[in-house]
């Protein structure tokens, strides 16, 4: 037996519900906020996840799943969903179509890394972007746009945090001192730390293992004015939104091309994959990647974990309204066709196999969970009648002319 890879899963009914169903709310959400959908390949050259993500993130150095394809070309499956919308928002020129540059996704990406609960090789991500907007305002639209779309999709009980890692010029001087204070310490750090930490010092306090520690300790960052009245104006509008949220200066995610706001979304129902969703700005990324000097913020979240909260939720009824018999072999293609003239009326209608007995077919249909069957025996085919049973509620059969029958079973689902 084949089977799936690690790692990989089915989502099968009705967690699949949950899904279209969080899927629905941010398309809703989104149009609200003039965000168009991007839909970006899942394949890139690799070297662009190198260059935005970057080489010392886990993503790019542990998690990626890259390849070389038959005309050795180095390609890797999107590990995020930035990239290619900064690749697509360069390529296309998205800058100059007199809109907002707002862009939504929806999506599989694939990081290999070790399975667990909330935690695939392949998870779908709903993630939005906004570019060209440098100002406050953007920040606090963003993170209460992903607030208000947990809301509509029932999410309950999660928490905002947010920090700033400042801009360029205030991570510069902090980045020496860092340095320094990591280098002084380089002999109890991880061994992947003890590498990285010349290439990119502020990785390590977004380390899994010495993280925790190191940002008790650490020199903090100090902001520089332009990024301290940034920070102030975003969550003077944030409160103003009505947003909660908590400010934690040991915030600094994991990917190289955030600049001033950051920000994450957990929940506590979720144990130790506590994230739901995450972002930031990145002020410097769409110059850096050879575009035009585009600032921008963005954020992704996990729709496998946000399932995982919405899972005892009631899901969405997916019994049909009616379940079609034939109860004489005859009937089978009226049947058929009063089946075609529930759906053509938009009830939803199901029905097993005509050529089976009337006893199996009812079995099926209570099975169905359906409200109503609809029999088509001797009897009724001769008279072109349609015997309504209702299944969910007490109440007799009775007759009516087939005709009718989506009528009649529109007004007794109302
Ligand atoms: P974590 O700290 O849990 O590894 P992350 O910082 O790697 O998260 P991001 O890159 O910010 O995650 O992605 C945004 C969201 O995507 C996360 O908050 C999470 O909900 C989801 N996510 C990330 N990796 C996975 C995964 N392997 N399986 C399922 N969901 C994931
Ligand atoms: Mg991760």
């Amino acid at each position: 037996m084949i089977t799936s890879l690690r790692g990989f899963r089915d989502i099968l009914p009705p967690e699949s519900d949950i899904f279209a169903r969080v899927e629905a709310a941010a398309r809703e959400v989104f149009g609200l906020y003039g965000y168009q959908e991007l839909r970006i390949p899942t394949l890139e050259q690799k070297e662009l996840f190198v260059k935005s993500t970057g080489d010392t993130t886990d993503i790019v150095e542990k998690e990626m799943y890259a390849f070389t394809d038959g005309g050795g070309r180095e390609i890797a499956n999107r590990p995020e969903g930035t990239p290619g919308v900064v690749r697509a928002y360069i390529e296309h020129n998205l800058g100059q179509t007199g809109r907002n540059a707002k862009f939504f996704y929806i999506g599989s990406m694939f990081r290999a890394e070790r399975p667990q609960a909330g935690r695939y090789r392949e998870f779908e991500q709903i993630g939005a972007e906004h570019i060209g907007n440098p100002a406050p305002a953007a920040d606090a639209e963003t993170i209460s746009m992903l607030v208000r779309l947990l809301e509509k999709a029932g999410v309950e009980g999660c928490s905002v945090v947010i920090n700033s890692l400042g801009c360029a010029e205030c991570r510069k001087a902090y980045r020496e001192i860092l340095l320094s204070f990591l280098r002084t310490h380089a002999g109890t750090l991880c061994e992947p730390c003890k590498g990285r930490i010349e290439r990119n010092p502020l990785r390590a306090l977004d380390c899994k293992i010495d993280g925790p520690k190191l940002a008790q300790e650490a020199p903090k960052l100090a902001l520089c004015p332009a990024c301290v009245e940034h920070f102030d104006g975003t969550q003077r509008l944030l409160g103003a939104a009505g947003i909660k949220y908590e400010v934690n200066p040991n915030l600094v995610r994991g990917l190289d091309y955030y600049t001033r706001t950051v920000f994450e979304v957990r929940s506590t129902a979720l144990g130790s994959q506590d994230a739901v969703a995450g972002g930031g700005r990145y002020d410097d990324l769409i110059r850096s990647m050879g575009g035009p000097a585009a600032p921008a913020i963005g954020w992704a979240m996990g729709v496998d974990r946000l399932a995982m909260l919405l899972k005892d939720k009631a899901v969405i009824d997916t019994a049909p309204k009616a379940f079609v018999i034939a109860a004489a072999k005859e009937a089978g293609d009226k049947a058929f066709e009063v089946m075609t003239s529930l759906r053509a009326a938009g009830i939803s209608a199901d029905f097993s196999n005509f050529a089976l007995s009337l006893k199996s077919q009812m079995r099926s249909a209570d099975k169905s969970g359906a409200s109503f069957a609809l029999l088509i025996g001797e009897d009724e085919l001769k008279a072109g009648t349609v015997a309504i049973k209702p299944l969910k509620v007490k109440g007799e059969q009775f007759t009516v002319a087939a005709a009718d029958a989506p009528a009649k079973l529109k007004e007794l689902m109302r």
